[in-house]
């Protein structure tokens, strides 16, 4: 299980040396930019750059397993790379591999007609357009997707699409083109046949960007959260995903993937924050000796060190798993990683901060802002709760005499 294959070794020693040359070295120059301009929603130069040398350096949709589209590895081996990919805010992007753009291309790769793939995948592969998914809305407690209201009815050839979403996480950005709205079909049918998923180009008469949503007052841009309101929005019934009723299917394979790269990403941000707190713990000095002599300092990188060696440890078996039983039986290790490496990397975050002291809340290093970012994550494809139900359901019934 452990040893990685040379191909992936490869790729693993090319991507920590365009992080060195290439991400690390301009952080800063993208922050800049971000905050420097004229429309926040548009694409960021520093990141358009490093895509055209990415892609001419072969990392490129690293992603999509079992695909005629990626590069043909296993989820074991992506993980490796998702997380050096997480060690950057900025980076994801670069290689083509940052949600919701990966979820959403791996469900067109999965569930798209050739036509549907021609459209909409082929530009999201090539890096040219982005997209986003549509599934939370705020009327309705959206965890338990059952709940989702939104309509989506048949007249002739066409489908009216009505509802409020908000959340769809990458909206605002100006090359944003394409949405995956799950809604109704039919409200009448057995519980888990009532949804559907759709493709709606975000240009459609009647798509209307309500608001950017902000995250502790980071509003994430030119990527953005946004709210949505749907208005008798018409597409043509060829833009249905696999067929009226199927929304759930798709969600199940969706999420699956969706949520262990985010924990991969968040094991590179609790490796980096543990970094920094080392550093600084040697560098800085307190009642006459470093911060890296006292007592509960040295606990607190201990306690870090071993807490993400287990979090990276459950995520490798989710993703072998994934590659050798499928996404339907691993169902229970996803869950557990996902309550796992969120809540990690933030205790690890906050320590680090702990360590910088005023520093560790500024924006002199990146530890405030990806603290922001993972607390999402205990919220973002699936709140905590749930996933541990997942998980005490699955525990319970292997005991269950019938
Ligand atoms: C930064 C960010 C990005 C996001 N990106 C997207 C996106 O791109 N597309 C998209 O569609 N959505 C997105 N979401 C939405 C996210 O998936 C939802 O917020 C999440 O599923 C919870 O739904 P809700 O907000 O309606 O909370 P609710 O369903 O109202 O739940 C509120 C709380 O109730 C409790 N609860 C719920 N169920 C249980 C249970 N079974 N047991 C015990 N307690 C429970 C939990 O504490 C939960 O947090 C994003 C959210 C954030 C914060």
């Amino acid at each position: 299980m452990f040893e990685l294959s040379d191909k992936a070794k490869k790729l693993q020693a090319q991507l920590n040396e365009f992080m060195d040359a290439h991400i690390y070295p301009n952080e800063h120059k993208h922050h800049e930019q971000v905050e420097q301009a004229e429309n926040r929603w548009a694409p960021v130069p520093i990141i358009e750059e490093l895509k055209v040398k990415a892609k001419a350096a072969g990392l490129w949709n690293l992603f999509l397993p079992e695909s005629d589209f990626g590069a043909g590895l296993t989820n074991f081996e992506y993980a490796h790379l998702c997380e050096i990919m997480g060690r950057s805010e900025m980076a994801p992007e670069v290689f083509n591999c940052s949600a919701p753009d990966t979820g959403n291309m791996e469900t067109i790769a999965r569930y798209g007609n050739k036509e549907q793939q021609e459209q909409w995948l082929k530009p999201l592969l090539a890096g040219e357009i982005r997209s986003c998914f549509s599934m939370t809305e705020p009327d309705v407690a959206s965890s338990d997707a059952t709940n989702i209201a939104c309509e989506i009815r048949r007249e002739g050839d066409e489908y009216v699409i009505n509802g409020k979403k908000w959340w769809s996480s990458g909206a605002m950005t100006t090359t944003s083109k394409i949405a995956i709205v799950m809604g109704k079909t039919d409200p009448d049918a057995p519980k888990h046949q009532q949804q559907s998923m759709i493709l709606v180009p975000l240009d459609s008469p009647g798509v209307k960007m309500v608001r950017p949503l902000t995250v502790f007052g980071y509003d994430h841009a030119p990527h953005g959260h946004a709210e949505i309101h749907y208005e008798n929005v018409r597409v043509p019934v060829s833009n249905m995903l696999l067929g009226e009723g199927r929304g759930f299917e798709i969600a199940q394979g969706r999420l699956g993937p969706g949520r262990i790269h985010h924990c991969m990403r968040t094991i590179g941000v609790a490796e980096r924050a543990l970094e920094l707190m080392c550093k600084r713990a040697n560098e800085r000095e307190a009642f006459g000796k470093p911060l890296s002599s006292f007592d509960s300092i040295r606990k607190d990188i201990a306690r870090s060190r071993i807490e993400i060696e287990q979090a990276r440890l459950m995520t490798l078996k989710a993703a072998h798993m994934m590659d050798t039983v499928g996404n339907k039986v691993a169902r229970q290790e996803i869950a557990m990683i996902k309550v796992i490496a969120p809540s990690m990397a933030l205790k690890v975050i906050d320590r680090a901060i702990q360590v910088h002291g005023g520093a560790g809340v500024s924006q002199d290093t990146f530890l405030a802002s990806a603290w922001a970012k993972v607390r999402t994550l205990r919220l973002a494809d699936g709140p905590d709760e749930v996933h541990l139900d997942s998980v005490a359901k699955l525990e319970l019934r292997q005991y269950r005499q019938s």
